[in-house]
């Protein structure tokens, strides 16, 4: 059987089975099903967050409570429907995530886990000490669901609803990884990539940590309504600490994981604390260690996580993200060959004492390429940065097409047709080609998360591919286009990186040293492409040791020597300019 068809065949089992569990399974067995939909309802948020965009949360728990407690609260005091609840629980979790998002989410790393740990537990805090929640014991007697001609009173009759919620939750995130915004968010693990290429990471991160929340908080809604009570017990650190669990035994990137993670942990969990009392006479807490010790002994043999691991069972499918056909991207058109585009005068960068780059100034025009060498350490990266707009000047200007550009954040000057590529990769290796290379087209698309987790962007999303395929082939790595980019040659990535800024549709395109690690054929290819683009009339900045390679493809270079220009012209009269002699010999002992 093809792959496909094996794995429609093993999904259409597994809602199958899901769909037949009340008529078979006990009690017992569909309470504890209805739990683990509720956890993969959250879980699934968490592998957006931390398992895709990299941004850990201890807190995920609170957010259920803040939609437990919402709802639980208005429809006991107030009398309000559940199904007015539901809105509202959705509102007060958002509040609560922006306010929380906006607090946290501008730190990093362990920074962001503690932040994250210090909202979860004051949260967690608030649901057991404010006056009017009830305390410990909470809010009893919350109304359950019905709708008109059916009420909604059995476990049974939870199941359905439970798990129709997450697995439509289940089919958005599916819907928006694979999409235009869901590449901007796996690209968020690698922010310097994604704000080049038109990203803004902070406001993005929001919207994921909020979308994130709202499953919670559906989450809680579900919750309170069917256990028929809150208190403050499922939201504190313990919970949110067992969601981060499932991600991590589930795989973390990996959607389905937050099932089979929810599942697997619960089922433990059960599984343990009806066992051990009776295997040890006496009952304590025992499951927890026995379940600390289980996780710890999984993530040793199977890091990745179980998901990953079943996925390698079923055969690969083989089809190509690169569409047939789509209509064509609309592209900018170039200014007339020969007028100057960009304007650098007097450019200053300094770290601490070090001028990096020192009174720089060039012209680029349109239809040219200018070469931009000089020995390592010379201050060509750190220029490449200040034009770009990942670092700011210590002075000076920088024009574009008659616009300053400094101060811009970088991916505003993506926007005016300025692409690049980095010396050192910036590529997300687990992505197939023509998905990095999709990135770059990210600035050319208008459609945000919402549409993509609807999937109301196919059309678009078509023409995205299309045109990231076509850059690929345009490249020379057709018959790569839908390898992981992790599994090229360092020299072939480096080609990818020029086809994702072609992919951004730059008038001027910035190079740091494509050639670097080419063989000789491929390096012949990379400059008739680039001659190619010239003549169309795409203005390059090359950064490139390779000097042969330079020397034949440039019409001018600019020669930089401890961040100052010392030489500037025509190719031939540059090479035996005694100053340009001198530095090369000084340094790398190889002249140009
Ligand atoms: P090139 O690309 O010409 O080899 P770079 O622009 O990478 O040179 O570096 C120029 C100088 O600036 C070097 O001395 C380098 O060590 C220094 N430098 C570059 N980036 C930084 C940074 N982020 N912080 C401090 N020093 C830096
Ligand atoms: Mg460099």
């Amino acid at each position: 059987m093809n792959a496909v068809l094996l794995r429609r065949a093993v999904l259409g089992l597994f809602l199958l089975a899901l769909a037949l569990a009340p008529a078979f399974g006990g009690d017992f067995t569909i309470t504890l099903l209805n739990y683990i939909g509720l956890y993969s309802l959250v879980a699934l948020g968490l592998v957006l967050l931390t398992g895709v965009a990299g941004l850990t949360s201890f807190g995920q728990a609170a957010f259920v409570g803040v939609g437990a407690y919402t709802t639980a609260i208005l429809t006991t005091r107030f009398g309000i429907s559940p199904w007015l609840g539901l809105p509202a629980a959705l509102a007060a979790t958002a509040v609560v995530a922006l306010i929380l998002g906006w607090l946290t989410l501008r730190l990093s790393g362990h920074y962001l886990a503690l932040g994250t740990i210090a909202w979860g537990i004051s949260l967690s805090y608030v649901f057991g000490n404010v006056q009017g929640l009830g305390g410990f014991n909470g809010i009893p007697e919350v109304p359950s669901l019905s709708i008109p001609g059916y009420k909604f009173e059995t476990t049974r009759q939870y199941f359905y609803l439970i798990w129709l919620v997450t697995l439509l939750a289940l089919a958005s995130i599916v819907g928006l990884l694979d999409s235009r915004p869901g590449r901007a968010i796996r690209a968020l693990r690698n922010p310097v990539m994604a704000e080049s290429f038109g990203i803004d990471t902070a406001r993005l991160k929001i919207w994921v940590f909020l979308y994130a929340a709202l499953l919670a908080g559906v989450a809680g809604w579900l919750h309170a309504h069917y256990l028929r009570f809150v208190n403050p017990g499922p939201f504190g650190l313990g919970y949110s600490l067992e969601y981060l669990f499932m991600i991590v035994v589930g795989g973390a990137g990996h959607v389905w994981g937050a099932i089979a993670g929810a599942a697997l942990i619960t089922g433990l969990k059960t599984w343990l604390q009806g066992i051990l009392p009776k295997l040890l006479g006496s009952s304590g807490q025992f499951e927890t260690i026995v379940f600390g010790i289980l996780i710890v002994l999984l993530l040793q043999y199977a890091s990745d996580g179980l998901m990953p691991w079943l996925d390698r069972l079923l055969p690969r499918r083989k089809v190509s993200r690169a569409p047939a056909e789509a209509k064509a991207l609309g592209q900018a058109a170039f200014p007339a060959r020969g007028s100057v585009i960009l304007e650098v005068e007097d450019a200053q960068k300094a770290f601490g004492g070090l001028m990096a780059v020192n009174g720089l100034g060039f012209q680029i025009k349109a239809g040219e390429i200018l070469g931009l060498i000089g020995p390592n350490g010379a201050g060509k990266s750190t220029m490449f940065n200040l034009i770009t707009g990942l670092l700011p000047m210590s002075g000076g200007q920088v024009r574009f097409q008659g616009e300053r550009l400094d101060g811009l954040p970088a991916r505003a000057i993506v926007g005016r047709g300025i692409a690049r590529t980095f010396q050192h990769v910036h590529l997300r290796p687990a992505m197939s080609v023509i998905e990095n290379v999709a990135i770059g087209a990210t600035r050319r698309g208008r459609k945000g998360m919402v549409s993509a987790a609807l999937r109301l962007e196919r059309a678009e999303e078509r023409q995205i591919l299309f045109e990231a395929a076509r850059q690929v082939r345009r490249v020379g790595l057709a018959e790569h286009m839908d390898d992981a980019v992790g599994s090229l040659a360092l020299g072939q990535q480096r080609i990818v990186e020029i086809a994702r800024a072609l992919a951004a549709d730059p008038v001027l395109l910035l190079l740091d040293e494509p050639a670097a690690g080419l063989r000789h054929q491929e390096k012949q290819a990379l400059a008739a492409l680039l001659r190619g683009l010239r003549d169309q009339g795409m203005a390059i900045l090359l950064v490139e040791h390779d000097i042969a390679f330079v020397m034949g493809l440039v019409d001018r270079l600019v020669v930089m020597d401890f961040g100052e220009k010392i030489a500037e012209g025509p190719p031939e009269r540059v090479r035996r300019d005694p100053k340009v002699i001198e530095a090369y010999l000084g340094s790398a002992g190889t002249g140009p």
